[in-house]
């Protein structure tokens, strides 16, 4: 672990985002919709991330498959990479996931990476 701050980006460059360290761990969860966006999550409270996008260049999705949603997920309009969730605002959580795989092999070299069981 280190203390010092990491830059990522979508693939296309227009949503990049800064975390306060490197985590120590990310998340590769099995749920259908982790699967299917390739996330490896970390997680950080939301005031210590910076993100930023070209203008219209984040778009969220909050799935409707659940009984209880409680966060939405964002990805690029421009390259579609899913780059971050954030909690619903009625869900008052001080935590955000963020996806590694927006900040390079490099980095991910440094991390591990823990298999959650999400789907069941
Ligand atoms: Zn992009």
């Amino acid at each position: 672990m280190t203390d010092t701050a990491i830059t990522g980006t979508c693939h296309c460059g227009a949503v990049r985002i800064t975390l306060p360290r490197t985590p120590d761990f990310v998340n590769q969860c099995n749920c259908t919709m982790c699967t299917k966006v390739g996330g490896l999550w970390c997680y950080f409270p939301p005031d210590t991330v910076q993100i930023e996008a070209e203008p219209g260049a984040l778009a969220a999705y909050v799935r409707a498959d659940l009984d209880e949603t409680w966060l939405s997920t964002h990805h690029c309009t421009r390259c579609g990479c899913t780059t971050h969730w954030m909690p619903l605002p009625e869900r008052d959580l001080d935590r955000m996931g963020v996806n590694l795989r927006m900040f390079g092999e490099d980095v991910l070299a440094r991390v591990a990476v823990r298999k959650v069981d999400g789907r069941s």
